[in-house]
């Protein structure tokens, strides 16, 4: 068997363009245009280059984008003054706080300062707390797993009563992937690092979601014949046979899981480029919400 690839690439762009045509029509009903704000604290280069997508995303899709750096020994009250300012400023309909945050800082308690209706990386506890609770609805859903979901049904996947199995328990992947999953009725098993028997129950999953941080961790004999799989892993791995020097990979060993599985979508190409979709998707509906 090979499996059908599912292309977060070609999935993400085509979802991109939608968005672009919405923001378009409301610019041109004489609405403000959809605005993102980031928040980065420090200068960690990593941040830096996810911050600078983030920008060239917003004004590629014809939204407002506004960057705000603070010093990396910026104090709690500055970092929350500033989210304060950015709740208050109509231009504004989302704001992103870039994680991590520096260690002297309480990540918690910044996120909880974001106003919920802008909170589009859906992390505040209000947001997060809706999608454990059954029949509620958060305002906005994480990009990364919100970004896995999308791509599960632009594939066909049924969800309800699916044995889905999710590899990783953090509460930007893995815990929120979960808690998606049941609200669609999948019957869903978290994995972690004290987990036994990983590799047995990873087999069992007609959904298997890999968000374990684990280079290729996942094998052909991890993954149920006709299985549908979703890498969110991201690895880029030294090897000077390349003419980069190094490649990029994910959790999910794809070559080989491509001879059992019945879809993969590949890392890079993959969940990658859907969690900036969702991002500006939320941006979006942000100004949806505050607007309409
Ligand atoms: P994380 O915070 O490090 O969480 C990893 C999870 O995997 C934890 O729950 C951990 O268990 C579990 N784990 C680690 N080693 C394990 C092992 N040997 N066996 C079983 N479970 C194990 O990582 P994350 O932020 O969720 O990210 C996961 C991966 O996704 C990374 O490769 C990251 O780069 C990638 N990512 C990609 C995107 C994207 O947009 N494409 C976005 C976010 C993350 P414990 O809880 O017990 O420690």
């Amino acid at each position: 068997m090979t499996a059908k690839k599912i292309d977060g690439k070609a999935i993400a762009k085509e979802l991109r363009e939608e968005i672009k045509a919405t923001v378009a029509e409301r610019t041109a009903a004489g609405k403000p245009k959809p605005g993102l704000a980031t928040v980065l604290v420090g200068s960690d280069p990593a941040s830096e280059v996810y911050v600078g997508m983030k920008k060239r995303m917003c004004e590629n899709l014809g939204m407002a984008s506004f960057s705000h750096t603070l010093p990396a020994d910026a104090s709690q009250e500055e970092v929350e003054g500033l989210v304060k300012e950015l709740n208050a400023d109509p231009k504004v309909n989302g704001i992103l706080v870039q994680l991590p945050l520096p260690g002297h800082l309480d990540e918690e308690k910044v996120l909880q300062a974001i106003d919920i209706t802008k909170d589009v990386d859906g992390f505040h506890p209000v947001n997060m707390g809706r999608l454990a609770q059954k029949g509620r609805e958060s305002l906005f859903v994480p990009c990364t797993p919100d970004g896995c979901l999308y791509l599960l049904d632009k594939s066909g996947t049924e969800l309800e009563g699916a044995n889905a199995v999710v590899l990783g328990r953090s509460n930007i992947v893995g815990m929120p992937m979960a808690l998606l999953l049941v609200k669609r009725n999948a019957t869903v098993t978290i994995c972690h690092s004290r987990t036994k028997d990983l590799k047995d129950l990873c087999a069992e999953a007609d959904v298997l979601i890999a968000a374990v941080g684990r280079a290729e961790m996942v094998k052909k004999d991890w993954v149920k014949p006709g299985a549908v799989v979703i890498d969110v892993g991201t690895h880029r791995i030294d090897d000077e046979t390349k003419e980069k020097g190094y490649y990029l990979t994910g959790d999910v060993a794809y070559e080989e899981v491509s001879e059992v599985a019945g879809a993969v979508s590949p890392s890079p190409g993959g969940v990658g480029p859907m969690t900036i979709a969702m991002l500006m998707r939320n941006t979006l509906r942000a100004a949806e919400i505050q607007q309409d």
